[in-house]
């Protein structure tokens, strides 16, 4: 890999001064690539509304940025939403998007002043007709995708969209607001097509509303799913965009609705490095062609999604030069568990020189990886995470 093409001088500079004096592992997160995500996100999408996914790094200084840049956020647990309250966001500013939830944590979120909420069952929906009365919902449908999403979202979520128009009703019945329509379609989802076919499914469901039952939804939630720069080549979110708008404006015309977009992945997964160090460096036997690389970060140090070897970061090392150099390694973390191996199958190359106390570069890890490490599995304790502007 080129270095370049996943790192500007200017980020490498202050990564390297870390390096230097840090112990590893740990994580760098760019304030200023975030900053630049968001705005890029908000030229190519001017009439959306973005709530941010806070699962993806909730992290005080990206709340704090994105709430000055005017971001809004949704919330996955009232947690999540303790901690952008606390950064001083007002509650109309926050969606609680997350289908699973106790009922008590519906009042909760209902007495700070939360008044958009997700919902895909009979059951979530009567909660919030209780305790978070006439709110406004929207009702999460199931899409395709999950084939090519690289971590597909699609399944655990959503309903049918008949379903889905049975709850609207009953959610008018039930004093609430009726209004929208959300999808994800699968996270670091490389097929614009998959926006298409869920976005004919909300068409359908808009008139079906408007004409049988004669209720105006108001607005559709895309999700998130945008991609994040890792090994493969993904499209631009300037060609996404111009796509979905594409759609959009084939289904709804002058009579746009309010667009909701809730990015995790492709707002901060550029903004992160993780530095790491090799622990140990073996082979399995006298002939085994594979070395095996065991480094300070595994799956339960941030590096989770690369289980089933689902997420491919590009990894960097200083001492890498050209390919004629390079031999084929499993890459491992440093726990007494099994599964705590990163790639076997993916085919990963490092330099032949490599040895025990080089660095390792992860990049594109500013996504899902401080929020998913371990407290204290094996005693290792919690990613650090450094922010930088
Ligand atoms: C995780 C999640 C997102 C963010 O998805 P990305 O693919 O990281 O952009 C958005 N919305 C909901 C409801 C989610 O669960």
């Amino acid at each position: 890999m080129q270095l370049a093409d996943y790192c500007s001088d200017r980020e490498w500079k202050k990564i390297k001064e870390l390096a230097d004096t840090k112990e590893t592992p740990f994580l760098v997160v760019d304030l200023e690539i975030i900053k630049q995500k968001y705005e890029e996100l908000k030229s190519v999408f001017p009439a959306a509304i973005v709530h941010y996914a806070l699962k993806a790094n909730p992290g005080e200084p990206v709340i704090n940025l994105l709430r000055d840049l005017g971001s809004n956020f949704d919330c996955a647990s009232i947690f999540e939403l303790n901690k952008v309250l606390d950064a001083g966001v007002s509650p109309d500013r926050i969606s609680y998007g997350n289908t699973i939830k106790k009922a008590a944590h519906v009042k909760y979120a209902y007495e700070k002043g939360i008044r958009l909420y997700a919902t895909d069952s009979k059951s979530d929906l009567q909660n919030i007709a209780e305790f978070a009365p006439g709110s406004n919902v929207f009702v999460r449908i199931l899409v395709e995708g999950g084939e090519t999403a690289e971590w597909p979202l699609s399944r655990k979520f959503g309903c049918h969209p008949d379903m889905a128009i049975d709850l609207l009703v009953q959610a008018k019945q039930l004093g609430l607001v009726p209004y929208g329509i959300s999808f994800h379609v699968g996270s670091q989802q490389k097929d614009i097509a998959v926006w298409d076919a869920a976005l004919s499914k909300v068409k359908y469901m808009f008139d079906w509303m408007k004409y049988e039952e004669g209720i105006a939804l108001q607005m559709i939630n895309m999700g998130g799913g945008f991609p994040a720069n890792y090994i493969s080549e993904v499209n631009t979110i300037q060609t996404y965009a111009q796509e979905i708008l594409r759609y959009l404006k084939d289904d709804h015309g002058d009579d746009m609705p309010t667009i909701i977009l809730e990015p995790g992945r492709s707002l901060v997964g550029e903004s992160g490095v993780l530095v790491s160090e090799v622990v140990l460096i073996s082979r399995k036997s006298r002939t085994d062609l594979k070395r095996w690389v065991y480094t300070d970060v595994g799956l339960f140090q941030g590096l989770m999604e690369t289980m089933g070897e689902a997420i491919k970061y590009p990894i960097y090392t200083e001492k890498m030069t050209d390919r004629s150099n390079e031999g084929n390694v499993v890459l491992a973390g440093p726990t007494c568990d099994s599964t705590d191996i990163m790639y076997e199958q993916a085919n990963y190359h490092l330099p032949l020189n490599l040895a025990v106390g080089d660095r390792l570069y992860w990049m594109t890890t500013g996504a899902y990886t401080n929020s998913y490490s371990s407290v204290e599995f094996n005693g290792f304790p919690p990613l650090q995470t450094y922010y930088v502007d």
